[in-house]
């Protein structure tokens, strides 16, 4: 089955499940009340948003600059660069590293980019135990999944699914409360922090000037993660960069405002290099990976650029319509919902993943709630552009009739309502999906029906 299909099916599947229905409602109802009174603090908000839209404008206009100055400042803190063109080369250097290190063990605060590289599987494949320290990470690999949301990987999972869960694997009592499950994963992690060799984190954002990598959490484990073994790890996208430090005022609290509703993130940590001769704390060696991974082919496109913005908030993702329907595993992509809809077709095969760009309403909620201000609607616009371009066969005659008709109002008036009922009802739930009821033309059409109401 292709890849469309497979998104179609599991879509009209998981669209109808009322218990991932009721889950996800119910979270997210308690986010959008959170956002709702973490946006209440910000006296003007739009204008944060156009300063940091601006901000991440000018990154994107002296990328290559602002990534050769971090660099710079990152070997004279004294910490190691390393440059990975894709998740191949990534791989290889990370598995040259942790061979050379002899690592047993390592633990790893939540980052969606080592999702995109697969990094568990990879280094599993090492013999080397990888363990997620984020509790909603956690949660998932204890189920063999992966996270659904980018913010909120456990998202779809309710209270009692996770007691069962830890019941089954850990043997828990079933009843155990939210408190209760936290305490317990809190205490076995504290063991594996102590155990580790290395501790992989990723980064909210890498500031140019000071060769300063910045990671947010609420739960001290990326902290734990960083400063506890002997070799911190940090894996970020080449797009990650700000100017300074000195933007963090702003980036901080808008990114945990439309995160997770909170005035800032309960820690705001700053790494600037392993530690120094006198300093007792953190780890000996600290090495930062900068993934390109299509990112650079992104950046060369001029209309696609702005989507390198993105600082991973999810808030699209919770504004989304489709995506509160068919949820974050439908997708099949480490990024979902309506940014991932627009870079996960970059990111893959654009052939095989363009129907992507299709998931989307266009209601342009996502744009709204957006800190940084991407054009997401526009970009998704964009990408259908191109993928009827490399759509083939019935599907690309069927959108060219579709965008032909749709947009020459002759045309849509030339034949009557039958003859289009007739089309629709022959082709129309290959474009929208089967268990859609399509609205009818009537036998009047537009013009016809205007012209009276003008008369009027
Ligand atoms: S596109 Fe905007 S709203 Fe969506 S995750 Fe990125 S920054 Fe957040």
């Amino acid at each position: 089955m292709s890849k469309v299909q497979d998104f179609k099916k599991e879509a009209a599947r998981i669209a109808s499940d009322q218990n991932h229905r009721r889950t996800i409602q119910f979270n997210m109802s308690k986010y959008d009340l959170a956002v709702a009174n973490g946006r209440k603090r910000y006296k003007n908000l739009e204008l944060a948003k156009e300063q940091a839209s601006i901000i991440k404008n000018q990154v994107i206009n002296q990328l290559p600059d602002l990534l050769m100055e971090f660099e710079t400042k990152v070997l004279n803190n004294g910490a190691e660069v390393y440059w990975a063109e894709n998740q191949e080369q990534l791989i290889d250097q990370l598995s040259e590293l942790l061979k050379a290190e002899q690592v047993k063990m390592l633990v790893k605060s939540k980052s969606m980019v080592t999702e995109e590289i697969e990094l568990n599987h990879h280094v599993n494949n090492l013999c080397i135990e990888s363990v997620e320290t984020d509790l909603g990470e956690f949660i998932v690999q204890t189920a063999g999944e992966k996270p659904y949301h980018i913010v909120t990987p456990a998202m779809h999972k309710s209270k009692q699914d996770i007691a069962e869960l830890f019941n089954k694997e850990f043997g828990t009592d079933k009843n155990l409360s939210a408190e209760e499950l936290t305490a317990f994963v809190r205490k076995l992690l504290r063991k594996k922090f102590i155990k580790a060799d290395v501790g992989i984190t990723g980064a909210n954002f890498l500031c140019a000037k000071e060769g300063a990598v910045a990671v947010t959490e609420n739960e001290g484990n990326a902290l734990l993660t960083a400063s506890y073994p002997k070799t911190h790890i940090v894996i970020a996208g080449i797009e990650k960069l700000i100017p300074s430090i000195e933007n963090l005022p702003l980036f901080w609290p808008l990114l945990a405002s439309h995160g997770t509703g909170q005035q800032l993130t309960v820690y705001s940590n700053l790494f600037f290099g392993p530690k120094k001769s006198t300093e007792v704390d953190g780890p000996e060696q600290m090495v930062i990976f900068l993934l390109d991974n299509k990112r650079s082919e992104i950046y060369s496109d001029k209309t696609l650029q702005s989507s390198l913005k993105c600082i991973r908030c999810g808030a699209c993702l919770n504004a989304c319509p489709v995506y509160k329907n068919i949820g974050g595993y439908t997708y099949s992509t480490t990024y979902s919902g309506p940014i991932g809809s627009v870079l996960s077709p970059h990111f893959k095969d654009f052939g095989d993943y363009n129907h992507l760009s299709f998931a989307s309403s266009l209601c342009g909620s996502c744009e709204e709630v957006c800190p940084v201000k991407i054009p997401l609607t526009k970009l998704l616009l964009y990408n259908r552009q191109k993928a009827i371009v490399v759509q083939s066969g019935f599907d690309r005659f069927l959108n060219k009739s579709l965008y032909t008709s749709l947009s020459n109002r002759s045309l849509m008036n030339a034949f009557n309502s039958f003859f289009k009922n007739l089309a629709t009802s022959l082709f129309g739930n290959n474009l929208v999906g089967k268990d859609k009821d399509l609205p009818s033309f009537s036998r009047k059409t537009f013009n016809q029906q205007w012209k009276k109401h003008i008369k009027r």
